[in-house]
């Protein structure tokens, strides 16, 4: 019997629970550690409210999850409730597929002024992460400043658009849409250092910006290339261009029922966040592209804001006894091998891009290394004492784990209590979770 504990239970973890089903059948038990008592990872915590379909694919968890030789222990936050050493111990295999949960900074003078938040924290804010519940951003202001120009940039931008009607059917939490009621935001700037064609928005998520009742987005067509040049763009690429393009030939006329501006401002890099305590504006750079690289040229101006998300990225939270690596965030590994037995998966391994489907063949590809390991015999096979072993030192050490029925019973309980127009009301304390699994 093979033994494999996972250590995460977003996408990087449920693809790799499935690759070990496919490889060894029912000769294989996995135990999906999350330090979270509710699984899924960035499913429930990242991936926007108002975009439900996608939160969809953890259903395909769920029948991995249901399965006889998969156990989800949730609450056991590893490194601190249990080491690494003590699950190399019991296990033939750990792997680590524990994201990229923390905000990278972005290394300018005043970012940690009052108002300045990372888009881990804000996103975790509006998604109920326990983490960032009490968050508390100020709304109070009339421009707020996202620096990024990917896809979670264009959700801070649209979920800080959105009227209260416009949720309907998102899971965002009741604090998050109180607080957004509040919101006297009338321009929402989004800054890039570089381009339209060097943008990393897809088109789905760009074109949702024409839809919105209360919103407009407008682009500078001084700043769009000459349009034969979008032939040389991939056909992704070329679509989210030609949205740039459309967003800049909006009549003034039809924006006198729009409120709110989401503008893009690109070329144009961060160089200082200004204010007191509390954030007051951007100064920004005016760049220009060399060799594909933004270099700024001297011209700076300020934008007076109230309210600056980050969304440059993330990193992953080092684990004591694991060799990382620093310059990348993420753990050092090669393709996916730690240290022999100990591996690592997702954005753990790889850092923080790709889709949620790029974690599907990280997952069948440490399952591999971990076959190819055990049948050389770097890896003993069934040694430890495996899941049995771990329930051992979970009852000495008398922690509270949250099993995949309790969860359900907490999912049962976030449904019951959810507005009529949404399908859920998350807990967004662990207490509140804790309590709901009848576990407290
Ligand atoms: C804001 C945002 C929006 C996104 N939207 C989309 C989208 O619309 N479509 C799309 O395809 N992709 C989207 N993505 C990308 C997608 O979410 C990721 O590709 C995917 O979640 C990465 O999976 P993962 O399993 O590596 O990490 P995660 O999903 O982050 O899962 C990691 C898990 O590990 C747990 N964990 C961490 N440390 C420990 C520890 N020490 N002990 C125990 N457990 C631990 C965490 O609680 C978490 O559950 C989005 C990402 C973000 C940030």
């Amino acid at each position: 019997m093979h033994h494999i504990a996972i250590i995460g239970s977003g996408p990087a973890g449920y693809y790799t629970a499935e690759a070990a089903q496919k490889q060894w059948g029912d000769d294989v038990r996995v135990d999906i550690f999350d330090c979270l008592p509710v699984p899924y990872g960035l499913i429930r915590t990242g991936v926007a409210p108002d975009h439900q379909s996608i939160k969809g694919v953890s259903k395909r968890y769920e029948a991995v999850a249901l399965s006889e030789n998969v156990r989800f222990i949730g609450n056991v936050m590893i490194g601190r409730d249990v080491s690494i050493a003590e699950l190399q111990e019991l296990y033939d295999a750990v792997v680590l597929a524990t994201g990229a949960p923390h905000d990278k900074k972005l290394g300018l003078p005043g970012e940690d002024l009052q108002n300045v938040h990372g888009s881990a924290a804000f996103v975790g804010w509006y998604n109920g992460h326990p983490q960032f519940a009490a968050l508390d951003p100020d709304l109070g202001g009339n421009t707020a400043v996202v620096i990024g120009n990917g896809n979670v940039a264009l959700d801070v931008a649209r979920i800080l658009a959105k009227t209260r009607a416009e949720f309907a059917g998102a899971d965002i939490v009741a604090h998050a849409l109180d607080m957004l009621d509040t919101s006297k935001l009338s321009r929402i700037v989004i800054l890039g250092r570089r381009g339209p064609h060097q943008i990393a928005m897809t088109p789905k998520e760009l074109g949702e910006l024409t839809h919105l009742s209360r919103a407009c987005p407008r682009v500078d067509p001084a700043d769009l290339p000459a349009e034969e040049e979008d032939a040389f763009l991939e056909p992704g690429q070329r679509k989210s261009v030609t949205h740039l393009r459309s967003f800049a030939a909006i009549p003034e006329s039809h924006r006198d029922d729009k409120p709110i501006d989401i503008e893009f401002d690109f070329f144009a890099a961060p160089r200082a966040i200004l204010g007191e305590s509390r954030v007051e504006g951007v100064e920004v750079e005016r760049t220009e592209l060399k060799d594909g690289r933004a270099v700024g040229t001297g011209e700076t101006y300020t934008i007076p804001a109230s309210l600056v998300v980050a969304c440059i990225g993330y990193q992953t939270s080092p684990i004591p006894g694991v060799p990382f690596d620093e310059a990348a965030g993420r753990f050092a590994n090669d393709e996916g091998r730690i240290l022999d037995g100990l591996y690592c998966v997702g954005w753990a391994r790889r850092g923080p891009s790709g889709t949620i489907g790029t974690n599907r063949p990280d997952g069948f590809g440490v399952v591999e290394k971990i076959a190819e390991d055990a049948a050389s015999g770097v890896i003993a096979q069934g040694s430890g004492g495996g899941p049995a072993g771990f329930d051992k030192l979970a009852a000495q050490r008398g922690l509270k784990v949250v099993e995949f029925h309790d969860w359900k019973k907490i999912e049962e309980a976030e449904v019951a209590r959810a507005r009529d127009d949404a399908p859920r009301e998350k807990f967004v304390s662990v207490d509140h979770m804790i309590e709901a699994a009848g576990k407290a």
